[in-house]
């Protein structure tokens, strides 16, 4: 994860209402999800969602799951 410049307009805040609060924080690699300080918690959880979810899942489980 990591914050924001000042001066780079942020994207929206996944957690709070559409278009409301600017983000200062952005999921860290492909993740493209970005949150306020106020879901900095929520961010960190998320990022470490889905890095367990591609943690577990290897090429063979992914072809599984395309034939199912
Ligand atoms: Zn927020």
């Amino acid at each position: 994860m990591k914050k924001i410049k000042e001066q780079e307009i942020g994207p929206w805040c996944k957690w709070c209402p559409e278009k409301t609060v600017r983000a200062v924080w952005r999921a860290s690699g492909h993740i493209g999800e970005h949150a306020c300080e106020e879901h900095r918690e929520d961010l960190l959880t998320y990022e470490r969602q889905v890095r367990n979810t591609e943690g577990h899942l290897s090429e063979a489980d992914y072809q599984t799951w395309m034939r199912v």
